[in-house]
């Protein structure tokens, strides 16, 4: 296999030379187009070791070490646990630990498949990462049996194909929910990930606290507390629903199902999915105070942290300006006026990290509607 050296972050890195060509289909695993997830992961996982006891991290599906390696050399991680069962890709990351001269007592290499390595383990972690190429659904339930009582777990999922899909059934099948081809379904494919996540959890007691959940790129992240708490997992459940959607007027509720939208039409359905936040604002202000000067480069891992302050707390289902300007036959307004619009009448409106023509607000789907019919162009 040929090999290059690249640099990431804080890290040096032996990856495969045609990865930044083709990441799928090499002797081990590296995709490059995952730099930007990884380096806000690891922004958020050095703001969240305040939140835990200690700082020994799982990771979980290593490949080359890239995630788990950053985390030792840049998040205050002490020691980390590689899983990979791939040989070539295990002397790879034999490699790249090496090369960043990662001392012998702050690491381990386990050749083995992660839920082999999970069941066969006693030890219990501080921070799981699982980041799988596609779904983290069969590893969830053991890696959550090998946290410690408050621990953090960091899961990505690349299946959107399958948790934004037209057709419900993978969805259904990998994590019981259905999607919903939705302007907003990368939203959706979050709150079904995270539905998921806080119910394999209350299973074995415990409650799903999220810190930080974003789309990017072809992924969607998911950071969480977890903690070791019947009344907690209780609590989380409480937080898992349905959201209604209708294609006519693009009403959009949360809850219950919903069976007719106000304007005579049949909701459609997407879940059952997380309803509560998806980010913690708290915290997303710490990881966002603890960035360091190669994080602030180009400005947009702060652009995205900021974003996702702004669009907390508000409900579930963005709008897409292109979306609801179709609807009324109307061409989309600029953004920022259409904002201050619905500002002005006493809605908190926001842009969303979702999508750059993409708003949240308060203001329901007809008030929305509405201020596009009206719109009078200068
Ligand atoms: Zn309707």
């Amino acid at each position: 296999m040929k090999t290059m050296k690249i640099v990431e972050g804080e890290a040096s890195l032996i990856v495969p030379k045609d990865c930044f060509k083709d990441p799928f289909h090499q002797p081990v695993f590296f995709n490059p187009r995952m730099e930007f997830n990884r380096t806000v992961s690891v922004a958020a996982v050095r703001a969240a070791r305040a939140l835990v006891g200690g700082a020994v991290l799982l990771d979980g599906l290593s490949g080359t070490g890239p995630r788990g390696i950053r985390y030792l050399l840049e998040s205050g991680v002490e020691k980390a646990v590689f899983v990979e069962a791939n040989p070539d890709a295990v002397k790879v990351l034999e490699k790249n630990i090496a090369l960043n001269k990662i001392a012998k007592k702050r690491f381990e290499v386990v050749e083995k498949d992660l839920n082999a390595a999970l069941v066969g383990s006693e030890e219990r972690f501080d921070f799981i990462e699982i980041d799988p190429f596609g779904s983290p659904v069969f590893y969830l339930e053991n890696a959550i049996r090998r946290l410690k009582k408050t621990a953090v777990l960091s899961v990505t999922a690349t299946d959107l194909s399958c948790l934004c899909g037209a057709e419900p059934s993978p969805c259904v099948r990998k994590y019981g929910a259905a999607p919903l081809k939705t302007e907003y379904c990368h939203e959706i494919a979050v709150r079904i990930l995270l539905g998921k996540i806080a119910s394999a959890a209350a299973m074995l007691d415990f409650g799903t606290a999220p810190l930080l959940s974003f789309y990017q790129g072809h992924a969607v992240k998911v950071i969480a507390l977890m903690e070791k708490s019947a009344e907690k997992a209780d609590a989380s459940v409480n937080n898992i629903g349905f959201v209604n959607h209708c294609f006519n007027c693009l009403a959009r509720s949360a809850g219950k199902t919903e069976g007719k939208c106000a304007c005579g039409k049949k909701f459609s359905h997407a879940g059952p999915l997380w309803l509560g936040e998806t980010s913690d604002t708290g915290f997303v202000e710490n990881v966002l105070k603890g960035l360091n000067k190669r994080e602030e480069d180009g400005g947009k891992v702060r652009q995205l942290l900021e974003l996702i302050v702004g669009e907390n707390c508000l409900p579930p289902g963005f709008f897409e300006s292109g979306t609801v300007a179709k609807s009324v036959g109307k061409t989309a307004p600029p953004l920022e006026e259409l904002l201050g619009k619905l500002r002005a009448a006493g809605h908190r409106a926001v842009r969303t990290h979702y999508s750059p023509t993409g708003f949240r607000a308060s203001a329901p789907a007809g008030k929305v509607r509405d201020l596009f019919v009206r719109w009078k162009r200068r």
